[in-house]
């Protein structure tokens, strides 16, 4: 499966509301940007990725992809190549990685509690067009055993689907030989002292609301069974971290794309654990 590709969207609202991409831009309400990673050969934030989209009226999403592609003449440098893609809402996922009430570096959680209102903002806007909404917030299921939109995720079927999507994927055959573009090997944590590590997370932030007609869960077979219930052929992941569950989880980036599906991540509406004090600085 080594030309599957990924995503990454980012939907923007209004101007200077724009994170994560390092640029500034006017954009018209509503417009959704996407970040496409194409054969992660080299690393994902090497071939880097972007994708532009626009939702647009109706039940339609339109998509302009822009994606970062290694130049053949110049090594270390990219080309951007932007494309149009049109998807029909009802047949689009949103999966919500991770976005928990509490991470153990207290940094993260700042960021977190910064991105979740613009992050429901495009999830309500989505929801409305009648994309599916999956809330995965790793590890805290006890939390929604009552809730239906649980009970939802563990009740489509399973039948067939694949066992690796149970497992976290560490990697894509394209990624072979690949380097790691950021050392990541302390966790991530920037802040000063460094916090240390746990796992104090207990459910998904509260300024992201769970609507009628949403499915919780942090598993990747659940999570296919749904998508596939529903005829849902596209997935947008947003969340964090896009350097660890995002593409890693077992409904992460590396397994929707190896499972077929059209998976972009949401390049505005995520984050990464990674301290500057370590290479590449
Ligand atoms: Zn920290
Ligand atoms: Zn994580």
């Amino acid at each position: 499966m080594a030309q599957r590709s990924f995503q990454t969207v980012t939907i923007m609202r209004r101007e200077g509301t724009e994170r994560m991409t390092g640029k500034s831009q006017t954009t018209p309400n509503r417009e959704v940007k996407m970040a496409r990673i194409r054969g992660i050969a080299h690393a994902v934030f090497l071939v880097g990725v972007a994708l532009s989209a626009s939702v647009v009226s109706g039940e339609t999403l339109t998509i302009n992809a822009r994606r970062r592609i290694p130049s053949a003449e110049a090594p270390g440098a990219f080309r951007m190549v932007n494309d149009k893609q049109t998807w029909p809402a009802e047949q689009t996922a949103i999966i919500i990685c991770d976005m928990w009430n509490r991470h153990w570096c207290r940094g993260a959680t700042a960021r977190v509690k910064d991105m979740a209102p613009a992050m429901n903002r495009v999830v309500s806007l989505a929801r409305d067009k009648g994309v599916l909404i999956v809330h995965a917030p790793s590890s805290c299921m006890e939390a929604y055993a009552a809730d239906p939109a649980r009970q939802r995720a563990r009740e489509a079927s399973q039948e067939n689907l694949p066992d690796w999507l149970a497992r976290w994927n560490n990697g894509l055959e394209s990624e072979k030989g690949a380097t790691w573009p950021i050392d990541q090997s302390d966790g991530g944590c920037d802040c000063r002292p460094q916090c240390p590590q746990g796992s104090p997370w207990t459910s998904q932030i509260d300024t992201i609301d769970i609507r009628e007609g949403d499915a919780i869960s942090d598993s990747g077979l659940e999570i296919a069974a749904v998508l596939r219930q529903r005829g849902v052929h596209n997935v947008i992941i947003m969340g964090v971290h896009t350097n660890m569950c995002v593409i890693g989880r077992p409904f992460g980036l590396r397994n929707m794309a190896r499972w077929g599906m059209n998976v972009v991540l949401m390049r505005d509406l995520t984050d990464t654990m990674y301290n500057s004090r370590r290479p590449p600085y």
